[in-house]
């Protein structure tokens, strides 16, 4: 087995993961900033390919990726389009979100609280009657540190979280509402606008947008894998890695067939794998506290056209198991004729593996219109912010970067972000 060597750099340094956080911290290890060290580090990759959930997978010459993935900048001028556009050379296409609710038996523009116009007329009453009152009463915005239950009532009113906010939080995250803290919001759960409330109930009106996904970017061919493509070329990664103990102490990884010693190890695996590692670290029991939840991926590409629905639709209510159906063709290349739907219902302890009947049903799809389907399994999808989240974290990561250890990423840091995040955490690491 081949041992990490030192390159001009000096410091020996070992990646955990290769997908889009680890990914782009080798690239930057080898590619430095003006007058940092030139390292080429290893990576180890449990799977036989790079990309983690950036990946898109084949089948069929239909491609597939796990569930949606798409691009949302923070900044119109980001470091990282213009990263993924120049350096990578990958040409992006911009979308304007369209996006509904499947509520009533009808389908209400997204977001629901800007569309109260398209509800029956009593049941939109309810909701203006119920938000007014949170409104005026509690303030603009709710109160920030309660749980996302509360939050979303005195934010919304009790009517419009009964609707959408609460039923839609519950499937997706399978995790009781008044446990779970509201520390993940951030800019993916902005807080209501009354006149923009006010206006989408007076009159139907699809154009009322808001929100940090209100427009995407998308690879224009290809899928979103090529991003990970791109980063993979040239770098050293052992796939098909099996970890078995990291001695934190001598700082060494053993793993099937081979030993690694390292100065500096940037993990970007799910926090449970990296503790389960450390033999004898006094934080390896806090990963009894971490909470998560898997997400079961079906995705069927049919011959029918589906461009009217737009790129995804939500479902709040227990009439379907699934809380979210995506359409893949609405933004990226698929072979003319076909549709190819993503969708996404999610599980904590035991998969929940869904039929396709319920989304054929929805769909009006027959069996002999289907060409392909292709099942992906997404065990680690979201960190659940239960109110130990926080102080949990903070333990663990304060015992790991006394060890040079940098536990980084979507599930590394433990957190809820997106890709651009996932590339700037890689940014940071390899500094
Ligand atoms: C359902 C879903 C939808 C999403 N949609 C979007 C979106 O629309 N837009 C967006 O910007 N972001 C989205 N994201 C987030 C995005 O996928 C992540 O932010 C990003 O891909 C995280 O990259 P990462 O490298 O940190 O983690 P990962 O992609 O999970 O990579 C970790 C790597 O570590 C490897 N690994 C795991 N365990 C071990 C081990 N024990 N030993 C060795 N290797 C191991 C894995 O195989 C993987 O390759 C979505 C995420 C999910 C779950």
């Amino acid at each position: 087995m081949k041992e990490d060597k030192k390159v001009s750099g000096g410091k020996k340094v070992v990646i955990l993961g290769a997908g889009l956080t680890g990914l782009t911290a080798a690239h930057f290890l080898e590619n430095p900033q003006a007058g940092a060290a030139k390292t080429k580090p290893f990576i180890l990759e449990k799977k036989s390919c790079a990309g983690g959930l950036c990946r898109t997978e084949k089948k069929d010459g239909f491609s597939f990726d796990y569930t949606g993935h798409l691009l949302h900048f923070k900044k119109t001028n980001s470091f990282w389009k213009t990263f993924i556009t120049d350096n990578l050379k990958i040409d992006l296409k911009k979308h304007s979100r369209k996006a509904s609710i499947h509520i009533m038996n009808t389908l209400i523009p997204y977001p629901f609280q800007y569309h109260l116009a398209y509800l029956p007329k009593t049941e939109k009453e309810k909701c203006v009657r119920d938000y007014l009152k949170v409104y005026k009463s509690a303030g603009k915005t709710g109160v920030a540190d309660e749980s996302f239950r509360r939050w979303a009532e005195n934010s919304f009113g009790k009517r419009m979280a009964s609707l959408f906010f609460i039923p839609y939080n519950k499937k997706l995250w399978n995790f009781n509402l008044n446990k779970m803290s509201t520390s993940w919001m951030g800019r993916f759960v902005p807080p209501p606008d009354v006149k923009m409330i006010l206006k989408g109930a007076d009159k139907k009106d699809p154009s009322q947008t808001a929100g940090y996904n209100a427009s995407f970017y998308y690879p224009r061919k290809g899928g979103i894998g090529r991003l990970p493509a791109a980063l993979e070329a040239g770098k050293n990664i052992i796939f098909n890695a099996v970890i078995k103990e990291i001695d934190f102490k001598n700082k060494n990884i053993f793993f099937e067939g081979g030993k690694m010693p390292y100065d500096k190890l940037i993990s970007t695996i799910p926090l449970p794998e990296l503790l389960s590692y450390l033999k004898g670290s006094p934080v390896k029991h806090l990963s009894k506290k971490l909470k998560w939840t898997g997400v079961y991926n079906m995705n069927i590409t049919v011959k029918k056209n589906f461009s009217k629905l737009g790129h995804w639709i939500y479902f709040p209510h227990g009439k379907v198991p699934f809380y979210r159906l995506g359409f893949l063709s609405n933004f990226s290349d698929v072979p003319d004729g076909f549709s190819t739907i993503y969708i996404e219902s999610s599980y904590r302890s035991e998969r929940k593996k869904i039929s396709s009947a319920s989304v054929m049903k929805f769909l009006n799809i027959t069996d002999n219109e289907i060409a392909v389907t292709k099942n992906l399994d997404i065990p680690y999808a979201y960190v659940i912010y239960d109110m130990e989240r926080a102080k949990t974290l903070g333990e663990i990561k304060e015992f790991l970067i006394t060890r040079d250890i940098i536990s980084t990423g979507r599930f590394g840091g433990w957190k809820y972000s997106t890709m651009e995040e996932a590339m700037q955490d890689g940014f940071d690491a390899a500094f």
